[in-house]
């Protein structure tokens, strides 16, 4: 197998610009042509992006939060936090996915603040990049259900950048081990055609947390998302 930071990352890079952008843009959408699966990880994913909304929000007002999405797909957080305030960075290594999120930003966001309220959505600012070249600085760091491209010996390496770019928190989820294995197999679906498929990386709960304890963070808050084909855990890690 060939590991992110080598060729994987230019087979990911590929596929998000190519059949898997098609794929995703799709199941992360609202149109009606998804197969079974592809609704039931649609409705999935859409519980995770509410999970970790509600994670944020807990915490306190999201106005004037700075926040980067890292991997930030077709925008399905990114314009959802920019509506509560947030002062978004988005990036993804796939140029089509970016210019996607950024289209249904300006789409969404210029309808205006959609509950009436006082909240002034301010346009997150997107970038083409993947993200071992992000740098700054964050209030918060988020970055989900991207770990499933990262082999784990690669992804101990990803987690402390992200640790580095942020000051309070980072918010992940990731595809855990045990669960999620089978139907990962089963499913294939996720990463279909044997030559465009990109491998899927698994990781123990276990494993992210000693790679956040290595960089001096803790985790405070965790949660899971199952439906029958979509499963993440969700960790936030606060600094130890
Ligand atoms: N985070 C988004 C969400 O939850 O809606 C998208 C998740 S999608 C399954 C995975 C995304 O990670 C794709 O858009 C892909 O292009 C991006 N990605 C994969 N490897 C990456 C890397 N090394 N750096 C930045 N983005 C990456």
């Amino acid at each position: 197998a060939q590991e992110v930071g080598g060729g994987d990352k230019e087979v990911v890079r590929e596929y998000f610009n190519n059949s898997g952008f098609q794929r995703w843009k799709k199941i992360y959408g609202e149109t009606d042509d998804v197969n079974r699966v592809q609704l039931d990880i649609r409705i999935g994913h859409a519980k995770t992006v509410d999970n970790v909304i509600k994670m944020l929000i807990e915490e306190g007002s999201l106005e004037g939060v700075t926040v980067c999405d890292a991997g930030c797909g077709t925008g399905s957080l990114s314009i959802p936090l920019a509506k509560s305030g947030a002062v978004v960075t988005a990036s993804d290594i796939s140029s089509a996915m970016v210019a996607e999120a950024e289209r249904q930003a300006k789409e969404e966001l210029q309808k205006g603040s959609t509950d009436g309220g006082s909240i002034v959505p301010v346009m997150p600012k997107f970038e083409v990049k993947d993200l071992e070249s992000l740098n700054g600085k964050y209030h918060t760091v988020v970055c989900l259900d991207v770990l499933i491209h990262y082999p784990q010996n690669k992804a101990d390496g990803m987690i402390a950048h992200l640790a580095s770019l942020a000051e309070k928190r980072l918010i992940l989820s990731f595809a855990p081990k045990t669960l999620y294995y089978d139907l990962l197999k089963r499913v294939g679906e996720l990463f279909p055609g044997p030559s465009k498929a990109t491998r899927a990386y698994l990781h123990s709960e276990a494993d992210v947390e000693k790679a956040l304890q290595k960089v001096g963070w803790r985790i405070g808050k965790r949660g899971l998302i199952t439906t029958q084909f979509y499963f993440a855990k969700l960790v936030e890690a606060v600094p130890a």
